[in-house]
């Protein structure tokens, strides 16, 4: 039995209610969103909150982006994803898609990972409404978080329009209502290599696909050796410095034939400051090594890149409002963590808004069976945005 903080604090009825409602729709990554969405929309609608929607190309998935309060100046972003990751293969003892609650927990896909969040914003909407706040509260949830961030881009293209910039940003991550101020980036990368079939007894008429991705990979993996041991390094990041990983693999069809297809996936993760171009560059320039015997035998013959994700790593100045405000906010005085995972943070800070990550639940939790959140946790990040609201009214932020 893991351990639990027990706390008797419990979130609102409201909160759970609407986390209810917002884990009932299946918004796995490759499914639409847009049920939850209009959900949200005809929700906000009801206080008299304009929702603004940014679309993918096929219009299935939407951002939704609202303003609590008068638009009246730089305020404060609380930031969201409505994506939930896959539940297949997955050995669940409750249905992923309807909340189940044991006394201290609240189980159910993306109770943790980060639905959660947005029921605790959606649940405060009358009282920052209330609050006739000097600086609006805004929401912004976007779609295709989970598939490398990849939704919020739309978003923020349509926040760089409006002539006021917000000021700071809370993304509402599981990091246990801690304070998070940097994470790493990660490029995630396909590589399709073609080679050309032929007999495996005769290997001089065919170029063998396989042997050429395992060259790659293990060149790759010669790169990520020596990035360990020579850095950059970062000691507040686990590990403290920028990985790359191959986590697929496929190609060949029989051991008699040389095989014409072979395709991996990699990824690297960087430290925030550490870019990805150069090393991934690296990789490019050894495959363009050894093309040219590839294609003495077929000119078709070579590598074939696809960016599967790309987003930056986020790193706030330790001494940035947001981070203040958020430690403030919580009574919190540790120092401010770094993390290897990725969230929307670092495309926020990009577009030059002061970014923190910090939410209710666990990441231990998250993208797991049986996923769940601490009720305690919910109440605290409950009480979190309660005394954003209080500190922004007070004039704290003007
Ligand atoms: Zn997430």
């Amino acid at each position: 039995m893991e351990h639990n903080q027990q706390t008797n604090s419990r979130p609102s009825e409201k909160t759970l209610a609407l986390l209810e409602d917002l884990i009932a729709f299946d918004t796995t990554s490759r499914h639409s969103n847009l049920s939850l969405i209009e959900y949200i929309e005809s929700y906000l609608s009801g206080f008299g909150i304009q929702s603004e929607l940014s679309w993918n190309v096929e219009k299935t998935k939407a951002n939704l982006f609202a303003t609590i309060g008068e638009d009246n100046g730089a305020g404060v972003v609380l930031s969201g994803h409505t994506d939930v990751v896959p539940v297949d293969g997955q050995d669940w003892s409750t249905d992923p898609f309807k909340t189940t609650e044991d006394g201290n927990r609240l189980f159910g896909r993306g109770t943790c990972d980060m639905k959660g969040f947005i029921a605790i914003c959606l649940s405060k909407t009358e009282s920052i409404l209330q609050a006739n706040l000097p600086r609006p509260v805004h929401f912004a949830f976007s779609y295709d978080e989970e598939v490398g961030c990849v939704g919020v881009v739309n978003l923020l293209e349509e926040l760089k329009k409006r002539t006021v910039q917000p000021r700071a940003c809370v993304i509402g991550e599981p990091t246990s209502m801690g304070v998070i101020r940097a994470h790493k980036g990660m490029l995630f990368k396909r590589c399709n290599v073609h080679g050309k079939s032929a007999h495996s007894s005769l290997v001089d008429q065919g170029v063998n696909a396989v042997t050429a991705a395992a060259k790659t990979i293990s060149y790759i993996d010669t790169i990520a050796e020596r990035i360990k041991q020579e850095g950059p390094f970062d000691q507040e990041f686990q590990p403290p410095y920028t990985t790359l990983h191959c986590g697929v693999i496929q190609g060949g069809t029989a051991n008699n034939i040389i095989p014409a297809d072979c395709r991996f996936d990699f990824e690297i993760r960087n430290l925030p400051d550490h870019p990805t171009l150069p090393i991934f560059n690296e990789v490019e320039q050894f495959t363009r090594s050894l093309e040219p015997a590839m294609k003495a035998v077929d000119p078709a013959a070579g590598f074939e890149w696809q960016t599967l994700a790309d987003y930056p790593g986020m790193n706030t100045d330790q001494q940035a409002e947001v981070i203040q405000l958020a430690q403030t906010l919580l009574g919190d005085d540790r120092q401010p963590g770094k993390v290897s995972y990725g969230t929307e943070g670092g495309h926020f800070q990009a577009a030059g808004i002061q970014t923190v990550v910090c939410g209710p639940g666990s990441i231990e939790q998250a993208h797991k069976p049986d996923e769940y959140v601490d009720l305690s946790q919910l109440a605290i990040g409950e009480k979190f945005i309660d005394t954003l609201n209080a500190t922004i009214a007070s004039g704290a932020m003007s």
